[in-house]
């Protein structure tokens, strides 16, 4: 038998029980007549005793063994003298009378602590050790936690959970497919999906009505920050529904999550408007835990002089409250500059300060009045003491920008709360997206969202500008600033989904090749359905409270897409290529 308890299960109760424990050494110190040996597992730590009086062999033994040995220790629980309150296990120690070495372990190459010295790389490529830390370990238990809740809240509602195929042709999501070639189709490739989006739909058509599953996704991205290439989702579709039903849903799985594994009651979901968040946020995933709306000063800016407020297409600007007195000129230079960098791009940026005294100042003091910047200030809903923040130029990208100062000085004033969770459904969005540079339509979702029910004639018999403005039933969870997922109603009319393939590009035949299963599947009466997916691994760290979705799977890839511990991509052999029928030689020639 290897253990009769675990490292993190004996309590005072257990004084003068005979145990077995087994586990990895932690740490060990040696005062000279006593050893003490740290041994943790999954369950936490118990500390050892060797007694150099009791039994010299075997306190001999202790010392030798290095951190990351695996052992078997028996021996009697006994109170501790000095008690350890931090440590479930703090109140008793093991008076060790028999010791097996289970497995030597070399040093490694980093510490096993939550503060560990090992950067990202070591970790990575030795990530089984990196998973003996207790936080990360934490991490991964409550992602199956957060699995289990979901799968016990949604089948509750009932779903049911089916599983759509890996290997299959591209469903476009916005990204690149990875491929996989066919052996027994030479020169033929499988895709991964980018999602299950209509495999779920089918499903729909099939009847099941209520569908979910907890899926692996691959998207052949450049990888931005904190992007995997294969990510999780919860991804759901639901038969006879509208959007409210589907938002209510969700927002009740959403509500589940937080209470049953952070404990964290959520209020009611407000909803924005798409255009009214780009409008008051710069963004369609505004964090809401603070104000700080955008002010539009184009009729209080323009016309007085100031070459660039004239010439710019908008000025707008946010209101810090209490700032005033806390940005020096120096601060000023500072948060400028900040702005100035490649990353954001603005030119420059104005500030209009209300003094505690009263007397106002501002970085444009000399093209207007105190008169015409209180204006400014009251427009803004200012008050003594507070600053103004405003940019200009073009409209979509002057509120881009200023939406990275408006978090950045919610980051500096503290307005971002630990703990505090502020859902948001942003609603409405656009369908179509028009690029420039293609000189096509994109969509906003992906290619199978509906417009609005009373967008359907505009969208089957307008013009090229119309197309622009058409709205859809799509929306996006956001959580503290954080997409956390996004659906839409679906369209399920075959004309309808022709149209939207013809504006985005499609020719007849190339919609008809990659999507003719689903065009089909239309024509044998689809019920109206929509659905949503959301991030799972986003979800487990916006839950904790952190940033990165890569501390919340057990092994993921690194920057550069690669898996560091079992160096993936590799190389194949020439055979497995011609067994596949690629012929690098003949590509390289290309
Ligand atoms: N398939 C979509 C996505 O991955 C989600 C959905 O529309 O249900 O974003």
């Amino acid at each position: 038998m290897y253990r009769t308890h675990n490292c993190g299960a004996l309590r005072i109760e257990n004084v003068g029980e005979e145990v077995t424990l087994s586990g990895w050494l932690q740490t060990s110190r040696d005062f000279g007549g006593m050893t003490f040996i740290d041994l943790r597992d999954r369950y936490g730590i118990t500390q050892l005793v060797f007694n150099m009086d009791d039994d010299a062999d075997l306190c001999q033994k202790a010392r030798k063994l290095g951190r990351e040995f695996v052992l078997k220790a028996t021996g009697k629980v006994r109170e501790r003298s000095n008690k350890n309150p931090n440590r479930n296990t703090g109140d008793i120690e093991i008076e060790v009378t028999a010791l097996d070495v289970l497995n030597a372990s070399k040093v490694p190459p980093f510490t096993i602590e939550n503060d560990t010295d090992g950067g990202d790389d070591l970790r990575m490529k030795y990530r089984y050790l990196d998973l003996r830390r207790e936080q990360v370990q934490n991490n991964i238990i409550f992602r199956s936690q957060l699995a289990l809740e979901t799968r016990k809240h949604l089948s509750g509602e009932g779903f049911i959970e089916v599983e759509t195929p890996n290997l299959i042709k591209s469903t476009p999501e916005g990204a690149r497919d990875f491929v996989v070639p066919s052996r027994m189709n030479p020169g033929q490739f499988y895709a991964l999906p980018q999602s299950p989006q209509t495999f779920k739909q089918i499903l729909m058509v099939a009847g099941l009505d209520k569908y979910f599953q907890i899926v692996k996704c691959f998207r052949d991205e450049d990888l931005r920050a904190d992007r995997q290439p294969e990510f999780t989702q919860i991804d759901c579709e639901m038969s006879f529904v509208t959007q409210d039903e589907i938002l209510a849903t969700f927002e009740r799985l959403t509500k589940h999550l937080f209470k049953s594994t952070i404990g964290v009651k959520l209020g009611d979901f407000p909803r924005m408007e798409y255009d009214e968040a780009m409008k008051l946020y710069g963004s369609d995933k505004p964090d809401i835990r603070f104000g700080m709306q955008f002010v539009e000063f184009n009729d209080v800016a323009k016309g007085h002089g100031f070459a660039v407020f004239d010439n710019a297409e908008m000025v707008v600007g946010i209101c810090a409250e209490g700032q005033a007195e806390s940005y020096s000129n120096k601060h000023i230079k500072e948060l400028t500059a900040w702005m100035q960098r490649p990353q954001i791009g603005a030119k420059g940026l104005v500030y209009v300060k209300w003094n505690n005294d009263g007397s106002v100042k501002s970085s444009v003091g000399k093209f207007y009045s105190d008169e015409q910047l209180m204006t400014w200030l009251e427009k803004a809903g200012a008050k003594k003491g507070d600053m103004l923040l405003i940019l200009s130029g073009e409209d979509e990208k002057t509120r881009k920008r200023l939406n990275e100062l408006r978090l950045e000085m919610g980051r500096r004033m503290g307005l971002m709360k630990e703990g505090d969770f502020k859902p948001l459904w942003v609603v409405d969005f656009p369908l179509l997206e028009w690029d420039e540079e293609s000189g096509r339509f994109h969509a906003m979702h992906h290619p199978f969202t509906s417009p609005k029910k009373e967008e359907v004639d505009r969208m089957l018999n307008g013009d090229h500008e119309t197309m622009k403005s058409l709205k859809a039933d799509a929306y996006d969870l956001v959580i503290n600033g954080v997409e956390i997922g996004g659906g839409s109603i679906r369209i399920h009319d075959r004309a309808l989904q022709s149209r939207n393939f013809d504006l985005l590009g499609f020719s007849k035949e190339e919609a008809e090749a990659q999507f003719g299963f689903l065009l089909g599947a239309f024509e044998y009466g689809a019920p109206p359905h929509g659905g949503i997916a959301f991030g799972f691994d986003r979800l487990c760290a916006v839950l904790n409270g952190q940033n990165s979705i890569r501390d919340f799977i057990a092994f993921p890839k690194n920057n550069q897409g690669r898996d560091m511990m079992i160096d993936a991509p590799s190389p194949i052999h020439d055979e497995q290529l011609e067994e596949l029928s690629i012929d690098l030689r003949k590509q390289e020639a290309h």
